[in-house]
């Protein structure tokens, strides 16, 4: 017997997260480099100190003016038609989509995704005792339509995942993916389309919001942590049918979002211009940054995300380290030989860039 007595699946595995390290050029989580500015910052300050005045009570269960703000954001940003009863929210959009596997997932039910894909995925399966499945994306990170169609009819699992754009490749979605997934699916299970990077997508890939009005089994999360800025805040939401949203209060904890939060994401909305204002100069970076690689001679996924996937590497690791020496901090993610770095301002990119040539030359 071992001590603690832990879930024998669990035993021996590492908590899920990337190095947090104190150095100065941090590329390795896909934040959104630019802060709120000092009025922001107050205003966030001033409803979070007025939200303080009543920690003596419960937050609202229900979240009720939060949710009417994130429907009014979510009808700005692809989607239309989106009332406060087709939105949920929870400390992030890993905690919405645990939630999702908890009231949709389980025992004798699978989940699906396409790797590579987001690592998190499995924890959530494991976590909820739902059976894992994973199918394949094609060499440039694409689905094969008809492949993953089979699939989903052979195994019928209770919810697939597609994040779009992916993470760590950066590849958005055509439509006709998400309909077609959401059609062999049918009512026996639900599609997750995880768009945390959506604002960052090229113009050209729409969001699956559009799609909610024809495909009730579609769930469409989103997050405040990349674009929006607010990776501390802990804020992630989905729209969908209301009654998927209707299945998710059964699960959830009693008043999961605290007040500051709810505070905290409602003032961030009323400076949503200002906050995603620099997603338009991250995006120029973004595609300044994949076509500098390839003139390295590098490979590197196409990206509608804010961060770029290169390779290969014979000794990824090395590579890594290399540039962690340094003082530029990426991620290793992702199939053998590449590497994920995120977009930061071009001071940062700058660095990232006189680092890995350096590297380049030791560690060819
Ligand atoms: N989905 C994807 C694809 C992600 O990359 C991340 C964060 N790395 C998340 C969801 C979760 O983000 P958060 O919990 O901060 O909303």
């Amino acid at each position: 017997m071992t001590f603690p007595p832990i879930r024998e699946e669990l035993q021996g595995i590492e908590p899920y997260g990337a190095p947090q390290l104190d150095v100065p050029v941090q590329l390795n989580v896909n934040e959104n480099p630019y802060g709120p500015s000092p009025a922001t910052a107050a205003d966030i300050a001033a409803a979070a100190g007025a939200a303080a005045t009543t920690l003596n009570r419960y937050p609202d269960r229900e979240f009720t003016a939060l949710r009417e703000g994130l429907a009014a954001y979510l009808n700005t940003s692809g989607g239309s038609g989106i009332t406060p009863d087709m939105v949920w929210a929870a400390n992030g959009s890993n905690e919405v989509m645990l939630q999702l596997l908890q009231a949709f997932g389980g025992p004798g039910r699978a989940a699906l995704s396409f790797a590579p894909t987001y690592a998190m995925y499995p924890e959530y399966a494991r976590d909820t005792h739902t059976e894992w499945l994973v199918g394949k994306r094609e060499d440039d990170f694409g689905l094969d339509l008809d492949r993953a169609r089979a699939l989903v009819e052979e195994r019928r699992p209770s919810v697939v995942l597609l994040p779009s754009p992916n993470n760590p490749t950066g590849t958005a979605l055509p439509t006709e993916a998400v309909s077609t997934l959401c059609e062999a699916v049918g009512e026996g299970g639900i599609v997750v389309v995880d768009e945390a990077y959506t604002e960052f997508r090229r113009t050209g890939t729409p969001s699956a919001l559009e799609m909610l009005p024809t495909h009730r089994n579609l769930v469409v999360t989103r997050t405040m942590s990349k674009a929006f800025a607010l990776a501390g805040a802990r804020l992630g939401y989905l729209a969908a049918d209301p009654a998927i949203c209707d299945a998710i209060r059964v699960v959830r904890l009693p008043y999961h979002l605290s007040s500051v939060t709810q505070a905290t994401a409602l003032a961030a909305l009323r400076h949503a211009p200002e906050l995603l204002g620099r997603v338009a100069d991250l995006r120029v970076e973004r595609d300044s940054c994949v076509a500098w690689l390839r003139e390295q001679g590098l490979q590197v996924a196409e990206s509608d995300a804010n961060f770029a996937l290169f390779g290969t590497f014979a000794d990824r690791r090395a590579v890594w380290q290399g540039l962690l020496d340094r003082g530029v901090l990426i991620r290793e993610t992702g199939p053998e030989g590449w590497l994920r770095v995120s977009i930061g301002t071009p001071d940062e990119m700058m660095a990232f860039k006189d680092a890995l040539i350096d590297v380049m030359k030791t560690e060819p």
